[in-house]
């Protein structure tokens, strides 16, 4: 790009000599030339005329000298944010003045008669100094603007988190609303119709009201452990998964019972690394799910896969149940996301808490699902450290 130099001095000689000893770098575009005949002049078109970055200016002016002009050049500056630099011309001798301008923001000097070596050096060294300061502003400006949307972004992730941490407070207190109305109801039935209710009736009420107030607390405790997870910091070690999944089945032994379920056990289980006693946690919360949401009577498998391409192991859970619509698979791992049949018992919160504790060890879950195949939830868990 063409840099634009204005010269400013008041012999009208100056104009025509300066085009003559500039003339190759004007057609070769390097340079392009403006006039001014003294400082207030030169204000004008410093005003009018954005691309003036270098300029050339003589101090004896009529009107406006050059030293005024300076100054007032200075202020401008400041004000316009422009980047300008200006190189004053002065007599041989006239040291008084020159170390003024050179006070006043004059970048560099020449003398009179000028040399034309000596002119183009400095019109040079200008430009380079010019340029640079040009790139400089135009990096601030780039970093300002890269923040600037930085704190738009921030701002707009703040605004959704509030509203989902919101939207989950509201939820929370919708799904404790339920169990706890029915106790009040139950209650104030039971003072007020004492006398009038059979033994059996009452005994419908009050075990409604156990009912009801073990889901609170049930709401309450997996409240309680999602926190947990995400504030606690844990070691990773060599999980036993045998042990686990025993440990797992003798915790749901009731259930398991219950539901006459058949339950197959992969017999060898790859070496990951996680807390057991989460992982323990993750798979009681699948396994009451398969028994829960499985077929009539459930039949379960439990197995392992190493993943070669990402060294992790992916565990999985197939059961013959219903299936799950795709659409409605993407929300399942959401809190308080429940689908389909509504009798079955449950707080809506088993998923979350698998998905929270696998992503914090490092893994991922989800599930593949089929309408009218069963369904296959996995977890993943980075291998044992060779
Ligand atoms: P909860 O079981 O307490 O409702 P979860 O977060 O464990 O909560 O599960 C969320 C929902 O996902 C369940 O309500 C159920 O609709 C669905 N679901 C979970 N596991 C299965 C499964 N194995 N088969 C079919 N649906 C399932």
């Amino acid at each position: 790009m063409s840099i634009k130099i204005l010269f400013v001095d008041d012999e009208t000689r100056l104009q025509t000599l300066m085009m003559q000893k500039f003339r190759k770098e004007i057609f070769t575009k390097k340079y392009s030339l403006v006039f001014a005949q003294h400082g207030a002049e030169a204000l004008e078109q410093l005003q009018a005329d954005s691309e003036i970055a270098v300029i050339l200016t003589d101090l004896n002016m009529p009107i406006m000298d050059g030293l005024t002009f300076l100054a007032e050049l200075k202020q401008y500056k400041e004000t316009s944010d422009r980047i300008i630099t200006p190189i004053v011309v002065s007599a041989y001798d006239d040291m008084t003045n020159i170390r003024k301008a050179m006070n006043t923001g004059a970048f560099d000097f020449l003398t009179k008669p000028i040399d034309m070596q000596d002119l183009l050096l400095t019109m040079d060294k200008a430009i380079s100094h010019n340029r640079q300061l040009q790139h400089a502003q135009e990096q601030t400006r780039l970093a300002e603007e890269a923040l600037r949307i930085t704190n738009e972004q921030l701002e707009q992730r703040v605004q959704e988190r509030t509203a989902e941490l919101e939207a989950f407070a509201r939820t929370v207190a919708h799904d404790l609303k339920n169990p706890l109305s029915n106790i009040i109801s139950s209650a104030e039935f039971i003072i007020h119709a004492r006398s009038e209710l059979s033994e059996a009736h009452m005994l419908r009420f009050i075990s409604l009201i156990e009912e009801s107030g073990r889901k609170a607390s049930q709401i309450i405790d997996e409240l309680l452990l999602l926190s947990t997870v995400n504030r606690t910091k844990v070691q990773s070690t060599h999980l036993n998964m045998s042990q686990i999944i025993e440990q797992v089945q003798n915790r749901l032994s009731f259930m398991i019972q219950k539901y006459h379920s058949h339950i197959t056990i992969s017999e060898e289980w790859p070496v990951a690394m996680g807390y057991a006693p989460w992982i323990e946690q993750v798979w009681i919360n699948y396994l009451s799910n398969g028994l829960k949401y499985g077929g009539r009577p459930p039949h379960i498998e439990l197995g392992a896969t190493r993943l070669n391409d990402k060294d992790q192991i992916r565990f999985w859970i197939r059961d013959n149940g219903l299936g799950i619509p795709a659409e409605a698979q993407n929300d399942l791992f959401t809190e308080f996301t429940r689908i389909g049949e509504r009798k079955v018992e449950g707080t809506g919160l088993g998923l979350a808490i698998v998905k929270r504790i696998v992503e914090k060890l490092g893994g991922e879950v989800g599930l593949e699902s089929q309408v009218g195949y069963g369904s296959e939830f996995y977890f993943t868990l980075p291998c044992e450290k060779a």
